[in-house]
Order: structure tokens, then sequence, then C-alpha cells
């Protein structure tokens, strides 16, 4: 592996294994790892905890940027490699992955303010590079110099049996028509807000991993990887 540290940015939908590729990357090359969707599911937590989000999901929009300056996060490091996400020093990780939250994530990250506290954060996280960083707009708006951008694809069944099957296996009980509704209206409020929408930068490199095994994808990611390094 070369000394040149660069950032690596992988976007893409919902449930599409961006985070699984990028913790193994990170893992595999000494970097970073970051996983911006976390974040943004921790303020979901806060707001939904904080009774700022009423039962049809309406956002009590001034009192959550009011306290966004009062929001931390911080990712901790466990021994089997993965890492959790602390919510004002609380570890919130289960939490963030459930339904509850996964229903209520996109309106929150439509928020201008939220996204700009965010994003703030995110750049500082990669002002000294080494860094693996995944979500919706890291090629486009947090890093737009990233020196590797993956945008990563697969067709909303495919994606809603993975995120069902990883739920189930955890042993939260859902059913797979909820998680693919879902996944396919985070989608659409992702890729139709006036903020930052999901969008692939004009100079990603795409990947549609429908068909891919882990391995498979681990190898094609390392390939993008050397020639980042090398170039
Ligand atoms: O990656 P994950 O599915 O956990 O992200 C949860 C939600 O957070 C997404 O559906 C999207 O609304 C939002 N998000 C975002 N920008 C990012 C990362 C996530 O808007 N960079």
């Amino acid at each position: 592996m070369s000394d040149k540290k660069i950032i690596i940015a992988i976007d893409g939908y919902s449930s599409s294994g961006k985070s699984t590729m990028a913790r193994a990357l990170a893992a595999k090359i000494g970097y970073r790892y970051i996983d911006s969707g976390a974040m943004y599911r921790a303020v979901t937590l806060y707001a939904l905890n904080n009774n700022m989000i009423d039962a049809q999901g309406n956002i009590d929009t001034s009192a959550l940027i009011s306290v966004l300056p009062s929001i931390s996060i911080d990712f901790r490091p466990m021994p089997d490699g993965t890492q959790h996400t602390l919510l004002n020093g609380e570890d919130v990780e289960t939490e963030i992955r459930q339904l509850r939250v996964s229903d209520n994530v996109s309106p929150i990250a439509a928020i201008k303010e939220v996204r700009a506290a965010l994003t703030a954060m995110q750049r500082s996280l990669g002002k000294d590079k080494g860094i693996v960083m995944d979500g919706r707009d890291i090629g486009t708006t947090v890093f737009p110099n990233a020196e590797l951008k993956i945008f990563v694809n697969a067709s909303a069944e495919m994606r809603a049996r993975r995120r069902f099957l990883e739920m189930s296996d955890k042993g939260d009980n859902v059913n797979y028509e909820e998680v693919l509704a879902n996944v396919v209206r985070r989608d659409h409020i992702d890729e139709t807000r006036a903020e930052s929408p999901l969008r692939r930068a004009d100079d990603a490199i795409d990947l549609d991993n429908s068909y891919m095994t882990h391995e498979e994808q681990d190898a094609w990611l390392e390939q993008q990887v050397n020639k980042a390094l090398h170039s």
C-alpha cells in the first residue's frame, strides 16, 4: 500500500451494502471508516426521544435546529472491529437501526440546517484524509474533491431483501413488505430533496452489486483503490 492518503467516498441507495463494503475496505487499508448515515440516524433518534416528531411524522423543525449545537455524535471502536454510534456519549447503535428511526430519518436529513451541521462534522473528520466515508452526498457535497468516488446501486427488491435478512437475523420482528416500502420511500425522499439530493457525482465510478458476492465486491473495490493511489 502506498503512503499517499486519500479520501474515499462511497455513495448510493439505501441498503445497497455501502457500509459493509466501506467498513471492510477501511479495515483492510488501515483507514478510518465513517458511516455518515449513522449520524443522520442519531439526530433522528434524538428528535424522536425529545418529542420533536409527532405520531404523524411532523417535525418540530425550529426546536430541532435550536438544539443542534448541543448534539454530539461520536464513534466507539468495538473489539470485533465494528464501531458503535454514540449520541451525547450514550451507545445508540441498536436503536438507530430500528424501523422507527428508518421511517423518520429521510425527512430529518432533508432539513438544511441538519445537513449543514453534519456536513461540517464530516469534513472535520476527514481533514487529515485516510478516510472511507459512506452516505448519499459524500462525493457531491461533503468531499467533492475526494480522490476516489464510488456510486453503488442494486435493485430495490434486492436491497430490501438484504436489509430484511439483516434485521431478522438480529431478532427484529419485521416483514419484507414493510422494509421494501421503507427503502423505496427513503430513496424517493433522498433523491428529490432540495439540499444535497442523492446523486451520482459526475466523476464517480458505478458499482451495481445486485449479483456480486462480498468477495467479488471487495476485490473490485481494492482494484479501484490501487488505481487511485497510484494515479
Ligand atoms: O445510510 P443509511 O441508510 O443508514 O442512511 C440513513 C438515511 O440518512 C438515508 O436514508 C438518508 O436520508 C440520510 N443520509 C443522508 N446523507 C448521507 C447519509 C445518510 O441524507 N450522507
